[in-house]
This record gives C-alpha cells, sequence and structure tokens, in this order.
C-alpha cells in the first residue's frame, strides 16, 4: 500500500498544524477501510475542541504575517505546491484509490482538476485587483481595494477527496487568508499526503492547517470566534445546518449540498454521442458524483433506439477494483452505502419501474469483499417515482420518456435540486430554450457532465447550494476578501 509518509506505525491520521504533525486528541474515530478489500488502512481519532482551538490560535498568528506579505512572494510556494503535485500525481492516485474506490484514470483526473485551481490561484495578483476612479467627485479620486479577513476553513465529502480541497485552499492563502481543511473522515489519507507537499512548498508555518475529525470537531469550527467563514461541501442536510449555523454565529458561509441531475435527449440529437455521454455521466466514479446525470429523459420518438443503446453501452462497463486497468466502475465507499443503494433498487422495482439491467449480482474476482455495484439501468421511469427524485449516488441510471422539449423541461424543474443537467440536441432553438428556463446552476449542451473549468465558478441552485459566492474560480476571490474604499482629496491651496 502507497501510505503517506507522516502516517505513524499506529495507523493514526495525523493532523498538521503549525507546520507539525500532530496525533488528534478526541477519543472517538473510525477506520479508514480500502472499499474494494474491506483491510483497514488507518484510524482516523477525531479533533477535539481544544485542537481546533489550537490551529485557530495558530493560522490567527500566522495570518499577521502572511497578509502582509507582497503578493508575489504569497503565490510562490502555490506556485511550488503546482510541480509537487504534478510530481507526485501516480502516487497520490494510488493512495486516493485505495482509501477512495474509484478508478485510476478517474483519481488522475479528479488530481488535474484539483491542480487547474492551484494554477488558477496563481493568478490572484491581477484577480485580486479592484476598481479605481478619478475624479470621482470635485478634487476627489476613489479606490476600492480587497482585504484578506483572516482564518477560513473548508469542511469536505469523500468523494472527492483530493479535488474538493483545491476548490477553496489555494484561493484562500493566495488572497492572504490563513486556512484550515477538515476532510471527510472517510477518506482522509489523500489529504494527509497532500498536505506533505505542501509543507515542502514554502509555505510558512500556520498558514495552511489540517484537522481531522468528525460531526464535533465540525460543529467546534463552526463556533470558534476566530474563524471568518466556511465553505462546506456534501449532503443537502448537513449543508442546510452549516449555512445555517455559521450564519447565526456570524461568518461568510458557501455551502454546497446534494443534486439529481437529468440529461435531456431530443430527436435531433447524435444517439451514440449521448447514448455514451450519460453511461459515462451516470456511472462514472460508481455514480457517487454530484454532477452524476442519473435520470434521463428522452423524446418519445427516439426513446427506443436510445434505450438500446445505453443498455448496450451500460453492458459493456467492467466492475472491479480501481487499481486495475480495465476497470471502468470501482467500489462504493461503504458497505451502508451499497446497502443504501440496492434499497433504493428494490424501491424502484416496487414503484413499478422497469429493470433493463440489473447490477446486484455482481461478484469481483478476488475481491469478494469489496462494496460493488454493476450498473442498473431503470425504463419506464416516472418523474414522481423515488429514484427520480432523490438523489442515489450509486449506478443506477434512470430513463424516462417525454413528448417533446416542454414537458423535459417541466420535469427538471419540478425537483428540488439545481445542480447540474445536460441536453443533448442538434437545434440551437432548443439550446437556448434550456439555457433560459431551468434554474440549474451547471449546464452541459452535448456534452454529458457539466463540470466548469477552475477559472469558471462551480455553480448549484435551490437544494443543491445555500450562499450566493460559489467554489473556485473569481468567486472565491470575493468569499475571501473585503473591500474597502479609499476617498482621498488632496486639494491644492
Ligand atoms: P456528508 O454531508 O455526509 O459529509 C460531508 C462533510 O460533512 C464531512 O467532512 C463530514 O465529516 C461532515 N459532516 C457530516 N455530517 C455532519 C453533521 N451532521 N454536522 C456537521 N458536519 C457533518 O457528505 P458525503 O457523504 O461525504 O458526500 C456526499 C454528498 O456530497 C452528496 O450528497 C453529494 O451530492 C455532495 N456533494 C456535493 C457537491 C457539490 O458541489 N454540490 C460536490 C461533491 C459532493
Amino acid at each position: 500500500m502507497v501510505r503517506p509518509e507522516s502516517l505513524p506505525e499506529t495507523g493514526t491520521v495525523q493532523n498538521y498544524v503549525g507546520g507539525n504533525w500532530q496525533t488528534p486528541s478526541g477519543t472517538d474515530g473510525q477506520d479508514v477501510i480500502n472499499p474494494a478489500t474491506s483491510e483497514k488502512l488507518a484510524h482516523v481519532a477525531f479533533s477535539s475542541a481544544d485542537d481546533v482551538d489550537g490551529a485557530v490560535r495558530t493560522a490567527t498568528e500566522a495570518f499577521e504575517e502572511w497578509s502582509g506579505r507582497p503578493v508575489e512572494e504569497r503565490i510562490q510556494p502555490l506556485f511550488e505546491l503546482k510541480q509537487l503535485l504534478e510530481a507526485h500525481q501516480d502516487e497520490l492516485a494510488e493512495v486516493l484509490v485505495q482509501e477512495h474506490g474509484k478508478t485510476r484514470a478517474e483519481a488522475k483526473g479528479e488530481l488535474r482538476r484539483g491542480i487547474e485551481n492551484v494554477e488558477v490561484a496563481c493568478g490572484i495578483p491581477t484577480m485580486m485587483q479592484s476598481g479605481t476612479l478619478l475624479n470621482a467627485a470635485p478634487e476627489i479620486d476613489e479606490s476600492a481595494v480587497r482585504k484578506p479577513l483572516g482564518v477560513f476553513a473548508a469542511v469536505t465529502p469523500f468523494n472527492f477527496p483530493a479535488m474538493i480541497p483545491l476548490w477553496f485552499l489555494p484561493y484562500a492563502v493566495a488572497t492572504g487568508n490563513s486556512f484550515i481543511l477538515k476532510p471527510s473522515e472517510q477518506d482522509p489519507l489523500v489529504a494527509q499526503r497532500i498536505f506533505e507537499l505542501i509543507d515542502q512548498a514554502g509555505f510558512p508555518d500556520g498558514v495552511l492547517q489540517l484537522v481531522n475529525g468528525g460531526v464535533d470537531t465540525v460543529n467546534a469550527l463552526l463556533e470558534h470566534g476566530g474563524i471568518e467563514g466556511i465553505s462546506f461541501v456534501g449532503s443537502t442536510p448537513v449543508a442546510r445546518e452549516i449555512y445555517e449555523t455559521s450564519a447565526a454565529n456570524g461568518k461568510r458561509v458557501q455551502a454546497q449540498g446534494g443534486a439529481k441531475n437529468h440529461i435531456i435527449v431530443t430527436e435531433t440529437a447524435d444517439l451514440d454521442h449521448a447514448a455514451r455521454k450519460t453511461v459515462g455521466s451516470a456511472f462514472a466514479c460508481a455514480g457517487e458524483r454530484c454532477l452524476a446525470n442519473d435520470v434521463a429523459v428522452v423524446e418519445e420518438s427516439v426513446y427506443d433506439e436510445f434505450v438500446d443503446k445505453v443498455v448496450s453501452e451500460a453492458e459493456a462497463q467492467v466492475v472491479g477494483y480501481g487499481l486495475e486497468e480495465e476497470t471502468d466502475i470501482g467500489a462504493l465507499i461503504t458497505p451502508e452505502h451499497e446497502r443504501r443503494v440496492r434499497e433504493y433498487i428494490e424501491t424502484a422495482v416496487d414503484e413499478g419501474a422497469e429493470l433493463l439491467l440489473d447490477g446486484r449480482d455482481v461478484s469481483v474476482e478476488g475481491y469478494e469483499d469489496g462494496n460493488f455495484l454493476g450498473p442498473t439501468l431503470f425504463g419506464g421511469v416516472d418523474p414522481d417515482m423515488t429514484i427520480a427524485q432523490e438523489e442515489v449516488f450509486g449506478p443506477v441510471l434512470g430513463l424516462l420518456s417525454v413528448a417533446d422539449l416542454d414537458e423535459a423541461i417541466e420535469v427538471l424543474n419540478r425537483s428540488d435540486f439545481g445542480n447540474a443537467a445536460s441536453l443533448f440536441t442538434g437545434r440551437g432553438a432548443d439550446a437556448r430554450a434550456f439555457r433560459h428556463r431551468t434554474d440549474i446552476g451547471n449546464l452541459g449542451i452535448n456534452a454529458g457532465t457539466a463540470a466548469p473549468m477552475a477559472f469558471f465558478h462551480f455553480g448549484g441552485r435551490k437544494d443543491s447550494f445555500f450562499g450566493d459566492l460559489h467554489a473556485q474560480g473569481e468567486d472565491m476571490i470575493h468569499f475571501y476578501t473585503d473591500k474597502t474604499v479609499y476617498i482621498e482629496r488632496w486639494p491644492n491651496a
């Protein structure tokens, strides 16, 4: 097993505070398990409120010096971090596959997306500038400047344990703040390995901290008066709670929640392309993606033809251990989560959906203890069925037939979520209607998964997002700074 060098013999995941590795002092905790083999990889001891307090104090001290450094100096460790992440991506991907279960190619793709955020944050000297206006009033010039605010924290989910921390971390420190990451307790090892690289990149001690833990650790962050703002990514009920508690505690907050995403396929679409992309979107990362489009809404004139194409694409998917090259669909994160997804499949059968491909009997030779599920397809799905409404987060795709684009858009707009959707069409007017009439944050046209590049914000509406400023890109500069206006008069006399 590839493991972080700072992981001690005891296997207890370490915090990184003030440039030192520390064992969290909490007594609660949980094991980190390889989802494909059931092998124990490490143990997470949850950080206590005292641990959190220590990290916040250290970060606050570091902020004093760091925020005053010339911006050009602040971005040098980020350039170094980018190089280190590039140089170590194979081994980072391996750590990630072992603790998460996704495939090596997916892990590398995730790292690439994370590295892109480091690259964008290196442009902070330009991105952080604000406006100046000469002669704003008689003899008065006015300018606005962006100032860093202090200590920020991010609480991140299990499904992209390398990328999602990097949606926040590079921008927080490039703008002059200090930052604390609380990664998912389910797969925290890749974050520890990234922090080993951060340790080599040349950031002053205390600017970047890693604090491991569970719910109580998060609550200690939310309640700490020394933290200016919280970024959260995870499930909707927790996102809503984090948003409300953070706001009640006077903090800035951006909270990204769960999703239920749709693909629309019209009769003018390239059906082969649409089928390939639909299968890729629904089943990549075993469906454990907030951008997975797991309901395909298809115009009835091409429904049967499209279903046949999707079935044959899905049947070709290979389920297996993520470290094996031929694997398309890796393991689900835990046996409990696998059980939950199986329950969704049973519910869909009970509610009358047509089971076109059943992934429940899958068995992976050599990995009989893994949390595997094969690609599962339902046809004849009704918009009121549970699998059409709730986030399944597994390799399950539902197909439903609609009369036309108007009805398809209605189905999308009935959803409580507004994270992403894709449209496959050959008509510009369809694309325009889709853009104008949906209330969804990331829209793909003839693209299977609507994942924005790092220099664009990552959208999200309705129950998929609580807040106003999103992750990535320019929104991050706004989140991590506040503006002061200078009004200057220098009379001649
Ligand atoms: P989760 O909500 O269970 O956990 C996310 C984080 O919150 C973890 O760090 C966890 O320790 C902490 N947490 C869990 N319960 C908490 C509580 N009651 N109080 C305080 N903190 C708590 O989510 P998950 O299972 O790790 O991740 C999957 C979810 O994340 C899915 O719903 C998925 O759609 C969502 N997600 C959303 C986006 C997005 O951009 N909108 C991106 C990735 C994942």
